[in-house]
C-alpha cells in the first residue's frame, strides 16, 4: 500500500518548506477520500514571508484547506489564524519566552514544542479529533536521507503529547531523498521563493534560528543591515530582555552560549566573520523542510 494512503484520521504537518509540500502533494495524490486528512501550517512569527506565502500559494493552487495555528498564552494555547491575520514581528514566539522567562537553546528546544507541536495537539483535541484511545496519524516531511532524524522519530521516547499521535513518514518509507523533492518542484509551477545567498536557501524556519549555523547565521544578518527591520533586532531584543522573577534583568542571557549573542553579530556585521569558524553545523528538528 502506498505510504501516503490515509487510513483515519492524519494530519499533514506542513512546515511551509518543498520536502513537506512534496509530501503534501503525494497524499493529494493518493487519496480519492481526504475527509480524514487535516492540514496545519504553525507559525511561530519568525517565519520568513516567503515561507507564509508559499503555505498560501499550496492551499489555493492544490485547493487543499490548511489550517494556519499560532501559540497564545491563554486557556486555549493556541488560535486559529489565516494568511491575512497571521503574525509576521514574531509575536507567538515573544509571547511564549515571556511565559517561560527563559530562552530557549539548543538542548532545551521548547519553541518546536510549545509553538509547534502542542499547538497542533491542543487545536485536533479542541475537535475532538485526537484522544488516547484514538490517536491520529501525524505525518511530518522526514526524508530517507535524512536517518538520524528517521532513526531519532522512530526511538524517540514517550512524551506527554506522542501519546495523542502516531508519527508516520512516508517520504522515508518511500524512499524519497532531496533530489526527489528538487526534481518535483523544478516541474512546478510555483516554487518556494526564499532568497539564497551564495546560491545556498538559508532562511527557512524561524529566520535566525539558533539550530543554524553561526556562518549561517551571520550571513543573514549581514546580507540583511542595511533594512530597516532587521531580522537580527528580534533575537537581539529576546537576549537583552528575559524576564525573571516577573522583571526583565536585562541579564545578557543567550539562545547560545557557544558564539557571539546576536547584538554582537549585528554590531559586528560590517567587519567581522573570523569569530563565526567554528560551531557551524546546523542541527535538524521537527521544525523540518
Ligand atoms: S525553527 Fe528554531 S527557533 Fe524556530 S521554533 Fe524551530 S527550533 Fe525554535
Amino acid at each position: 500500500m502506498s505510504p501516503y494512503k490515509l487510513s483515519g484520521t492524519t494530519v499533514v504537518s506542513f512546515s511551509g518548506g518543498r520536502t513537506s509540500a512534496y509530501m503534501l502533494r503525494q497524499v493529494l495524490d493518493n487519496n480519492d477520500d481526504l475527509s480524514d486528512l487535516v492540514v496545519t501550517f504553525a507559525n511561530t512569527g519568525k517565519e520568513h514571508p516567503a515561507t507564509l506565502e508559499f503555505v498560501q500559494e499550496c492551499a489555493e493552487r492544490w485547493a487543499v484547506p490548511i489550517v494556519w495555528l499560532e501559540f497564545r498564552d491563554d486557556d486555549a494555547g493556541f488560535s486559529v489564524v489565516d494568511y491575512a491575520t497571521t503574525s509576521r514581528q514574531g509575536e507567538p514566539f515573544e509571547a511564549l519566552i515571556r511565559k517561560r522567562k527563559y530562552l530557549p537553546n539548543p538542548v532545551t528546544r521548547f519553541c518546536t514544542i510549545d509553538l509547534k507541536i502542542r499547538v497542533i495537539h491542543k487545536y485536533l483535541r479542541s475537535l475532538g479529533l485526537s484522544t488516547e484511545e484514538t490517536p491520529v496519524d501525524m505525518m511530518t516531511g522526514i526524508r530517507a536521507d535524512e536517518p538520524r532524524r528517521v532513526v531519532k522519530i522512530r526511538h524517540r521516547k514517550s512524551t506527554s503529547e506522542s501519546k495523542w499521535a502516531t508519527m508516520v513518514m512516508p517520504l522515508a518509507d518511500a524512499g524519497v531523498g532531496i533530489q526527489d523533492v528538487t526534481d518535483f518542484w523544478a516541474a512546478q509551477p510555483f516554487d518556494l521563493t526564499l532568497p539564497t545567498i551564495n546560491g545556498r536557501t538559508l532562511e527557512g524556519n524561524c529566520d535566525l534560528c539558533f539550530l543554524k549555523g553561526a556562518k549561517q547565521v551571520y550571513s543573514i544578518i549581514a546580507s540583511d543591515r542595511d533594512e530597516l527591520i532587521r531580522k537580527g533586532d528580534w533575537w537581539a531584543r529576546m537576549e537583552s530582555s528575559v524576564v525573571s522573577g516577573g522583571k526583565f534583568t536585562g541579564d545578557g542571557a543567550r539562545f547560545r552560549s557557544d558564539r557571539p549573542s546576536y547584538q554582537q553579530m549585528l554590531d559586528y556585521s560590517d567587519t567581522q566573520f573570523d569569530m563565526f569558524a567554528d560551531h557551524d553545523e546546523s542541527i535538524a528538528c521537527f521544525c523540518g523542510d
